[in-house]
């Protein structure tokens, strides 16, 4: 019997741009966090941004932590290929990992808002995945956001007050998942990946392995 000619776990396939959003607080860093430990196949976008550190954070494994200036000079070169202003401060994915990812058929991960999200939809369309994740109440939100005692009371303010605006486009992403249990939440978040990595118009190596298929010769 000739054998297949591409192993099925071979199949080539396009990178995946897996885009995820939330208002802060409903859990979204978590279920990313989760994802990247569960899954070796993806790998995180990390942004510039002109915020200033948390203490748990890590300078070029959370983000690129950047002045106001070098923010203003990576858009001038075109070094970024979204950004936007979230919060009051300054936020980009870096061109340059995006494209590299791609090339090689790796899938990516984007902590990102909506108005990012909305620059890649346009950009990259066949690419991306969007998934929303809601929290279960505004009451419950709030509370997330105090329990994480990361940021100041003003901070948790403005969060609070834009996380309406954020969910107001709910309607512009592929998938919703509710956050009412983070175990659950993942678990939907894994099966919108798992799905979306067997697309049919995502993996052109489909063509040669059917055509194994085809001309294999059990007799
Ligand atoms: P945080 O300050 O809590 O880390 O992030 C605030 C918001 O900015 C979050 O909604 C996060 O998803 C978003 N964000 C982080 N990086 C980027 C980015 O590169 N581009 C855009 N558009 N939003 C980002």
């Amino acid at each position: 019997m000739k054998p297949a000619t591409v192993s099925p776990t071979k199949i080539a396939r396009r990178g995946l741009m897996l885009v995820i959003s939330s208002p802060s607080g409903a859990g979204k860093s978590t279920i990313a966090r989760n994802l990247l430990e569960a899954d070796p196949d993806l790998s995180i976008s990390v942004s510039v941004t002109t915020r200033s550190r948390r203490p748990s954070e890590i300078e070029g494994r959370h983000y690129f932590f950047k002045t106001i200036r070098e923010f203003e000079a990576l858009k001038a070169t075109d070094s970024l290929l979204e950004w936007a202003e979230v919060h009051g401060n300054f936020y980009g994915t870096p061109r340059d990992a995006v494209e590299k990812a791609m090339g090689e058929g790796r899938d990516m991960l984007f902590d990102i808002d909506w108005q990012g999200a909305q620059q890649l939809q346009e950009k990259m369309a066949g690419d991306v995945v969007s998934i929303f994740i809601l929290p279960p109440s505004m009451a419950e939100l709030q509370s997330r956001l105090h329990r994480r005692a990361e940021d100041s009371e003003e901070v948790i303010a403005t969060r609070l007050a834009n996380s309406r605006a954020e969910i107001e486009h709910w309607r512009e992403y592929d998938y919703i998942v509710v956050n009412d249990d983070l175990d659950r939440a993942f678990s939907s978040v894994r099966a919108i990946v798992e799905a979306e990595r067997l697309r049919r118009d995502r993996r052109p190596g489909l063509f040669e392995f059917v055509n194994g298929l085809l001309t294999e010769n059990p007799l």
